[in-house]
């Protein structure tokens, strides 16, 4: 593992749908304001939203440290069509006009290959529908999440995430 998770211990309100394969991440950004939230906050705010809790399976905070969201053995509730197939990743900030800072970055590459090694997911392949296996939410419905800077970067992150897969563990 590139990248440690810190728990959280959330607790979760329902039932949640178990996953049956991870086969792809999709990126979201917070959106709106450029603010650094805690899984512990998303996830008062989800279950505001009538959710059995956040939707999301990782948050990465400002600082670059990643927090554990919903565990990854339960769907997700962040990209309707993807949710049974997809862990989601929530990015700290507002990325429309601007880009993650450094940390957020190294973060996001070291840990989508940590998934793409557990998952045995090629950054670099896409669904039969033509979906790439790391995909924005934007790229399921119509929603500029995960900001405009960061989804010009997209290409860039599977390549790496490629090539530290190929290197194996630092
Ligand atoms: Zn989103």
């Amino acid at each position: 593992m590139r990248v440690e998770i810190i728990e959280t211990g959330l607790i979760f309100e329902m039932g949640m749908a178990p996953v049956t394969a991870v086969r792809g991440v999709v990126i979201h950004h917070t959106g709106a304001e450029d603010v650094d939230l805690s899984a512990a906050e998303i996830h008062q705010m989800h279950i505001g939203n009538g959710w059995a809790g956040i939707g999301y399976h990782k948050v990465f905070r400002k600082d670059g440290t990643v927090e554990r969201g919903r565990p990854e053995e339960y769907q997700g509730a962040h990209c309707p069509g993807a949710n049974r197939f997809t862990l989601g990743y929530h990015i700290c900030g507002c990325f429309s006009g601007q880009l993650p800072n450094e940390a957020q970055l190294q973060a996001l590459v070291a840990s989508l290959a940590d998934d793409c090694e557990k998952y045995g997911i090629n950054p670099l392949e896409w669904f039969p529908d033509g979906h790439d296996l790391i995909s924005g939410h934007c790229d399921w419905l119509a929603t500029e999440c995960p900001g405009d800077m960061l989804y010009s970067i997209l290409p860039q992150i599977r390549q790496q995430v490629a090539e530290a897969v190929q290197q194996g563990t630092i």
